[in-house]
């Protein structure tokens, strides 16, 4: 059975993503990945994505309207599902993450970083509050937590692309470099986590302006990127057209081979394998 490892980045738009993934795009390029155009849904901001992104849900349906709707997530998810059908997942994650899918709300991060014996719908933690937790080191977290417990789903989410996205725009150097500094931990990760039967799908939830803000109907602000490493998708590029973030949650149940939730959509536009690519 396949294992897969999410990489949620804050922020990070498609158009940036084109211009610093040189690792990512070379998988791409080369016939060993799948590249899509991911138009996130409404509003673009970072709590309602983190569960549209984990249930496949509309945020009408999951009722997560804001980032200051604080409260533990009632709706399917990808924990709670892995968790059902007998497989394990782990997250290194915003402070946020653990608000919605542990015991925990509102999050406190004396009590709530270290979760390595999860409560509620996560069954290993680790978790951040500050935007400005380098990456390099959340990134360790999520190994750490993979060699520790080999989970079969594993959540991995950093936040400084999201930070210096608001101090200094979609248009920066320092927005650029942040994405860049993420996009680097992957290259370094790639082949231990394939080595170890890991599946590989890397998103942003929602994008950035050229005013340092997002959570509004644009695409700059909606469009992030979706690379998939996955014998299960048809390596190509796909970024013709925008696809809905509604696909992600049932493809990693798919990948993982238990059922989807009962609400998730049932068409999914991500292309399967043995299909001609565009
Ligand atoms: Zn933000």
């Amino acid at each position: 059975m396949k294992k897969v490892i999410l990489v949620m980045i804050d922020a990070q738009g498609f158009e940036t993503a084109v211009q610093r993934a040189g690792f990512l795009e070379h998988l791409c390029e080369v016939g060993l990945a799948a590249k899509y155009r991911v138009a996130c849904g409404l509003p673009s901001s970072s709590r309602p994505m983190y569960e549209t992104i984990l249930t496949g849900l509309p945020v009408s349906e999951h009722g997560i309207y804001s980032n200051q709707t604080v409260r533990r997530s009632t709706s399917e998810n990808l924990f709670a599902l892995t968790r059902r059908h007998g497989r394990t997942n782990a997250a290194a994650a915003y402070g946020w993450v653990s608000e919605l899918y542990t015991d925990h709300a509102p999050f406190d991060v004396f009590r709530d970083r270290m979760q390595l014996d999860g409560s509620g719908d996560i069954d290993h933690g680790i978790f951040y509050i500050e935007d400005t937790y380098p990456d390099s080191h959340l990134y360790a977290d999520g190994e750490m937590l993979r060699q520790m417990y080999h989970p079969d789903f594993l959540l991995i989410h950093p936040m400084n692309v999201d930070d210096m996205g608001h101090r200094h725009t979609a248009a920066s150097r320092e927005y650029g470099h942040a994405s860049e500094v993420s996009f680097d931990q992957i290259a370094i990760l790639f082949d231990r986590w394939r080595e170890d039967g890991y599946d590989l799908l890397v998103t942003g939830d929602h994008g950035m302006d050229l005013l340092g803000m997002h959570g509004g109907n644009e695409a700059i602000q909606r469009e992030v990127p979706l690379y998939i490493v996955s014998d299960a998708a048809e390596p190509g590029d796909y970024t013709d057209h925008a696809i809905s973030n509604l696909n992600i949650a049932p493809f990693i149940c798919d990948l993982l081979e238990i059922p989807r939730g009962e609400h998730m959509i049932s068409a999914l536009e991500i292309v399967p394998k043995g299909v001609a690519s565009k």
